[in-house]
């Protein structure tokens, strides 16, 4: 089943016409998922043709502006459009009271069931189980209280071998136990290993968005092994005593983590409105990490299985 992102804003805090405001929606088994909020979030769903009700859960890393402040137009268009089904939205502390009190002030109603879950969490944490994947929060060393997070896929169930369900005449039911890793016990009362019927079992993927954050070797054990990363590099190496000073990353730092971390792929975002043109971002994170590719505003990018 497809698990991808598709990036919907790759700029930091000042928007650009090229790039957008944080945000992006996570596809995990069949599920959509929110990620960020930033100003023009709804606009951006609509051009990369994204319904919004389709939208159930929503995963706010910071309060900062360029992360949250699209959140409330957004609610509020999901009620002037009609939504019916509950929302349920994920932030750090505050974000209740915030969005509370800009409802009252603004006459917004907002007729659907919305939730809002605080996230403070000191180390990884399940915070989110969804159908057939989970959700992890962990602390990163930002300038406010800001989290990331692991989207990952629960155990897949193994694939039948071409031809074995009508070798063996199997039922919906024996497929089902086969796939969950029994043996098959057929009406003679021979016994059929499991690796015979199956295919080898795939690893679960798993997608780590770290933004925003400073450059934190605590991270590495966090996101090891994961087949993307998403992390911010917001600076070049020429600002790396600015990017320290503002609780950011450069390219060179996120691959670093990357490479420590040996995750299949690195996905640069969060780019300064400064640079036009991020090619020399990309080569200093290739320098240290090759496996490095920069998010684009609709790029969309996969999560694929590990060989
Ligand atoms: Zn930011
Ligand atoms: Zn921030």
């Amino acid at each position: 089943m497809d698990f991808n992102v598709l990036v919907l804003g790759s700029g930091a805090a000042t928007p650009t016409f090229a790039r957008h405001c944080s945000a992006q929606i996570v596809n995990i088994c069949g599920t959509r998922l929110l990620v960020d909020c930033g100003e023009a979030t709804q606009t951006q769903l609509r051009q990369y043709h994204q319904k919004i009700q389709a939208i159930k859960t929503i995963f706010i890393s910071h309060l900062h502006g360029d992360h949250f402040f699209g959140l409330p137009g957004l609610l509020s268009t999901m009620h002037l459009c009609g939504r019916q089904e509950p929302l349920t939205v994920y932030a750090p502390t505050g974000a209740r009271q915030a969005l509370e009190l800009l409802f009252q002030v603004s006459a917004t109603n907002i007729d659907y069931e919305l939730q809002i879950i605080d996230i403070d969490v000191n180390e990884p944490t399940v915070i989110h189980q969804g159908k057939g994947f989970r959700v992890t929060a962990f602390p990163l060393r930002h300038s406010m209280p800001t989290y990331g997070f692991i989207f990952e896929e629960e155990t897949p169930l193994l694939n039948l071998r071409a031809n074995m369900r009508e070798r063996y005449e199997m039922t919906n039911d024996d497929c089902i136990r086969v796939k969950q890793g029994e043996d098959l016990l057929l009406a003679d009362g021979t016994v059929i290993p499991n690796s015979e019927l199956t295919l080898p079992r795939r690893l679960p993927r798993r997608y780590a968005y770290c933004c925003d954050t400073a450059f934190d070797e605590s991270l590495v054990p966090i996101v090891a092994g994961a087949d993307l990363l998403c992390m911010e590099s917001t600076f070049d190496t020429a600002f790396e005593a600015m990017a320290e000073e503002r609780c950011h990353c450069t390219a060179a730092q996120a691959a670093t983590i990357a490479a420590r971390a040996e995750v299949g792929q690195l996905l640069l975002t969060h780019f300064s409105a400064r640079y036009r043109e991020i090619e020399q971002l990309l080569a200093e994170a290739q320098a240290v990490f090759p496996q490095t590719i920069c998010a684009a505003d609709g790029g969309r990018y996969y999560i694929a299985y590990k060989k």
